[in-house]
């Protein structure tokens, strides 16, 4: 091992509390030493590259504050770069965490150093787009080593996470084809046909070593991906699925043991009666991985809504155990995302990461739902649009409803004045 490179974890490992360490510290309101001690057992990470400059930390862990995720990235038909830099001032605003640059397509560095330059967050990819892309799509053309090539330029270039699906084996394609969805990830289906085509195992799990030693270089945050993730409610919680979970929390090991920080992704499509079932499978099986989840989608037949149906699975999913949320938007199943996809997405996804950290009881996270409630009986709008989630919307419902003679603020067009609830329970509380 190169013992002049270093990561969060083998400072961690080591006793040293980082200045990263120290900011999320203040962010989540604990001891530093708790978050070192996290952070040396592998359950929580702080995906930050040194080369992303300007990068702010932030930690993943189910101790924390549930995070959320924007997917943003061109596809090879929509979109360009700059309407893709123009997503991130959207996803930021609307109070992403994290950011993924999912573009496929020609020069996908210049797209990704743009993303970078205009994200304080951590950004994170998946190597398998750019590898299959810089081939033209032709899955037979892609080698080992230009994945390896991938990855490596992605790191130098400052990337902090990357999902990375070394836990399909050529083994599990025989149990994923014959569900109903079959493969539903983009980068779990590149890789079968890879597999199958070469009649050889997957090249991230061959090369893993190579891929531990990059990563450990740059501090690049593994997001072990689940390219069997079940893409209906039909194939969850299947073979397949529990298979290549067996493999991530093998891979889980060897990413600790090489001093890389390593998450875990989740699905996917699962009836909601299951998601608690596999929160506490991945937890046991990973050691405690933070678990990065897309959803989980309860049900599939609701498209164009289905940041609602997601936002549903991610709250329990969340409550249960996984730390970082990866939004879904109304889009998803139908077409590219546009900017007002990606802030419904975020503004949903924020709902169900708070509702969760509430339920959990994490320190001072209902203060903000008691400040609104304040609010609320004491009829200060003003207050109210200041401490929503989304206050141009909640500004523009209220005053788009008035009429002239509505102008008094003790009441809305909901109920009307005299049917107003708080403000009979005001006079009934002599607060008015
Ligand atoms: S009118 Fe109804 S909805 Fe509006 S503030 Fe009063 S009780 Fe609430």
């Amino acid at each position: 091992m190169d013992t002049t490179v270093s990561t969060q974890l083998i400072e961690a490992r080591a006793g040293r509390i980082t200045p990263e360490m120290e900011a999320v510290a203040r962010d989540e309101n604990r001891p530093p030493e708790f978050v070192r001690d996290e952070i040396a057992r592998g359950h929580a990470v702080i995906p930050m590259n040194p080369a992303h400059a300007n990068c702010r930390a932030v930690v993943v862990g189910s101790s924390y504050k549930t995070k959320v995720n924007a997917n943003i990235g061109r596809s090879p038909v929509r979109s360009c770069n700059d309407e893709e830099v123009a997503k991130v001032a959207v996803a930021l605003d609307a109070g992403a965490d994290f950011l993924m640059d999912l573009s496929v397509g020609e020069d996908l560095g210049d797209v990704r150093r743009a993303i970078l330059d205009a994200c304080p967050v951590p950004v994170g990819t998946v190597p398998i787009y750019e590898a299959l892309s810089r081939v033209g799509g032709d899955s037979k053309a892609l080698t080992e080593d230009l994945l390896l090539d991938v990855i490596r330029d992605q790191a130098e270039q400052g990337v902090d996470f990357m999902t990375l699906h070394a836990g399909l084996k050529r083994e599990h394609v025989a149990l994923a084809i014959k569900r109903l969805m079959g493969i539903c990830s983009r980068g779990g289906a590149i890789l079968a046909e890879w597999m199958e085509t070469f009649e050889r195992e997957n090249p991230l799990l061959t090369r893993w070593d190579e891929i531990m030693e990059i990563c450990r270089k740059h501090d690049v945050t593994v997001s072990l991906g689940d390219g069997l993730r079940p893409g209906c409610l039909a194939d969850a919680s299947d073979d397949a699925q529990f298979a290549e979970l067996d493999t991530l929390g093998e891979l889980v090991t060897r990413c600790r043991e090489a001093g890389v920080q390593v998450m875990v992704e989740g699905p996917g499509h699962v009836p909601f009666d299951q998601i608690q079932m596999n929160m506490e499978r991945q937890q046991e099986l990973c050691d405690k991985a933070p678990f990065y989840v897309l959803g989980p989608v309860v049900t599939d037949i609701a498209p164009g809504y289905d940041h609602i149906t997601s936002a549903i699975g991610a709250t329990s999913a969340a409550y249960h155990g996984a730390s970082l949320l990866c939004y879904v938007t109304p889009a998803e199943h139908l077409c590219l995302p546009t900017s007002d996809d990606v802030r419904q997405g975020l503004v949903a996804y924020r709902i169900a990461a708070h509702a969760a950290d509430v339920a959990k009881g994490l320190p001072g996270a209902r203060d903000h739902d008691d400040a609104m409630a304040k609010a609320r009986i004491n009829f200060d709008w003003q207050e109210q649009f200041k401490l929503a989630l989304d206050g141009d919307t909640a500004r523009g419902r209220y005053e788009g409803s008035r009429s002239t003679e509505e102008g008094d603020p003790d009441h809305c067009t909901m109920c009307g004045r005299e049917f107003c609830a708080v403000r009979t329970t005001r006079r009934l509380a002599g607060m008015s």
